[in-house]
């Protein structure tokens, strides 16, 4: 895919997050990884209106090139990318699912979520929390590319998840799955539920490897 293919995929993708909810207001940001730099959506941009030709164009070392001003949270995708270099792109939502979850006490900070189905396990696998930083804070970079050693998708605390993929459609379809479960975790929570078992989960991890 061509840069102007990758910024048409990124506004098309914005939409559908948008049209899920899982991006309220100006929250949310979504990126993508070129052989000489990085597509970030810009700084107060709704995801479900980004112009394609206004999406912030970042060389290889962070410098911002063309475009509008990128996102004040593209550090914090940066250090994804520095923590996982397979990956090639990373969604951020402030998903209301998701953001409750990140809110509660008593998680486990290494697994957040437990393995409710095999689509969540495939896509996601494990979920580390990454502490709360205030908004802006350079703390927040480090954290993630301490704990993105460990899965390429994370829970910022009292902030949302940010997860990583191959791709723009795979980074977006692992934050669909992630705040999918998120809801199925609040809808099970106080019912007797089933979670996959260590042998469930170790059949999927050979039947379906992620190398991301
Ligand atoms: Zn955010």
């Amino acid at each position: 895919m061509n840069e102007s293919q990758l910024r048409q995929e990124m506004a098309d993708l914005g939409r559908v997050l948008d049209r899920q909810g899982l991006c309220p207001g100006t929250s949310g940001n979504i990126s993508v990884k070129l052989e000489d730099g990085l597509l970030m959506s810009p700084t107060n941009s709704r995801l479900g209106q980004l112009d394609p030709t206004g999406v912030s164009r970042l060389a290889a070392d962070g410098r911002h090139l063309a475009g509008e001003m990128p996102s004040k949270e593209v550090v914090v995708h940066q250090a994804l990318y520095q923590a996982r270099p397979r990956v090639n792109a990373v969604v951020h939502l402030h998903a209301p699912w998701s953001m409750a979850v990140s809110c509660l006490e008593h998680l486990d900070a290494h697994n957040v979520l437990p393995p409710l189905t095999p689509y969540y396990v495939m896509r996601i696998r494990r979920l580390p929390l990454v502490p709360y930083y205030r908004p802006g804070d350079p703390a927040l970079a480090t954290a993630v590319e301490r704990r993105a050693r460990d899965s390429h998708a994370l829970l910022l605390a009292q902030h949302g998840l940010i997860v990583g993929g191959h791709d723009l459609a795979d980074a977006a379809a692992n934050a669909e799955e992630l705040e999918a479960t998120a809801r199925l975790f609040f809808l099970l929570k106080d019912r007797p539920h089933r979670l996959l078992s260590a042998g469930q989960i170790a059949a999927l991890d050979s039947a379906f490897p992620r190398r991301i």
